[in-house]
């Protein structure tokens, strides 16, 4: 018989744009997990802690050392649930939730739809390691910073006319500013040479705020991302005049849908993604890094294509009995996700979900008790949980967990 409940050990990863030693959360969540052995170097970035079942960076059950996808390939019915096994056609945990940490700008991306990502790893299975796309979710835990889909048709048009912008435009002018202008625009960021870059950002630092509109922030941030990167990079130009720049609050998200161009900048984040490890990178790395500019521009889409459009609302969760739960719903088959609120001496019952958990508590300390079992929580712990099991989460003085589920 498997075990309902089982608690995990999860590891975290070092890309450079992390978070410095215990400056990073996901570096301290990672470190108060039991029976990882992980100890914080201060002198280390640490960007993201992983807890599904893919190979990169896999979950092993706490109590036994197994690693966890082996547990659910034993027992899939009674862990994943007939209802999950085959709408997938497998056994793996369709969903995979990370903790990012983000120190400086991640590499300007967009992750392939399915029909590309299984091209591409049919033809490249070291670098697209599953044919599987990967739209993915963000919900801050702190101030977070991120560039996310295009800005509106009309607010780029404005900003294009700018003299130092307008070498990127088409040569033959069509009356109206469409998608296809935009993505001539975006295509001769990309291919632009390192000088034409500089010359661009020196040339948009020259000119007087008031040329930019609402969009002065470009400004402020062309000297911030040129310091972490460098004014030659595309990025830099890509992200300030094409893209949206998003401030969020802790509990606000965003949602990326597959091919959606995106960069995050700063904050703690719980992502959530398709089960995948597929990225077109372009920007805010080395150009050695870089996919093909090609492949890249004609992959995009145009959505989302204004500020608005990237916030993912939340709302409560009606199937938690006392009104703790907040639901974040993207338009996806693969997850959801569950925010668990908690004050002093507060309770929430969740009832059963028709798929497999995975949690992690964010903050606080408590209990949850299934099937008359206590299991302790505490900060760091991450815990999976079968299909079909009731959840009654206890706190005595407070209580953050992030919960994501397929069903
Ligand atoms: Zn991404």
């Amino acid at each position: 018989m498997a075990e309902k409940v089982m608690q995990l050990k999860c590891y975290c990863n070092q890309y450079p744009w992390g978070k410095q030693g215990s400056n990073s959360l996901s570096a301290r969540l990672c470190s108060n997990t039991p029976g990882t052995d992980f100890k914080i170097d201060e002198n280390t970035p640490y960007s993201e802690m992983w807890m599904g079942t893919y190979p990169e960076l896999p979950s092993y059950v706490l109590e036994t050392g197994e690693d966890l996808q082996d547990v659910l390939d034993k027992h899939a019915p009674v862990l994943i649930g007939k209802n999950v096994i085959d709408r997938f056609n497998h056994t793996k945990i369709p969903y995979l939730p990370k903790v990012l940490s983000i120190a400086k700008a991640l590499p300007l991306q967009l992750h392939p739809n399915k029909t590309l990502a299984s091209e591409l790893h049919s033809r490249s299975p070291s670098d697209y390691t599953d044919p599987n796309h990967k739209p993915e979710i963000a919900v801050a835990l702190s101030d977070f910073e991120a560039f996310c889909g295009f800005k509106s048709l009309e607010d780029l048009k404005r900003l294009l006319q700018l003299p130092p912008l307008q070498p990127f435009l088409p040569t033959v002018k069509k009356p109206i500013f469409d998608d296809q202008t935009l993505k001539h625009v975006v295509k001769s960021m990309l291919v632009a040479s390192a000088e034409a870059i500089a010359r661009t950002n020196d040339a948009l630092m020259a000119l007087p705020r008031e040329d930019f509109g609402k969009d002065g922030y470009i400004q402020d941030m062309i000297p911030r991302l040129s310091e972490q990167y460098d004014k030659t990079d595309n990025g830099t130009v890509i992200a300030l005049i094409t893209m949206n720049y998003l401030r969020l609050k802790a509990g606000d998200a965003i949602y990326i849908p597959a091919d959606g161009i995106h960069a995050y900048l700063s904050g703690d984040i719980i992502e959530c993604m398709a089960r995948s490890n597929n990225v077109l990178n372009t920007g805010f790395c080395p150009r050695a890094d870089r996919d093909s500019v090609d492949l890249f521009s004609s992959t995009l889409t145009f959505t989302p294509h204004d500020a608005e459009e990237c916030i993912l609302p939340s709302e409560p969760f009606k199937r938690a009995k006392n009104g703790k739960t907040t639901l974040y719903a993207p338009p996806l088959t693969e997850f959801s996700m569950l925010a668990i609120d908690l004050g002093q001496e507060e309770n929430e019952t969740v009832e059963k979900l028709g798929g497999p958990s995975i949690f992690i508590v964010t903050k606080g300390e408590g209990t949850l008790k299934v099937d008359g079992k206590e299991h302790k929580l505490s900060e760091g712990y991450i815990f999976f949980v079968g299909v079909d099991t009731k959840m009654e989460f206890r706190s005595e003085n407070g209580l953050q967990i992030f919960l994501a589920f397929v069903e």
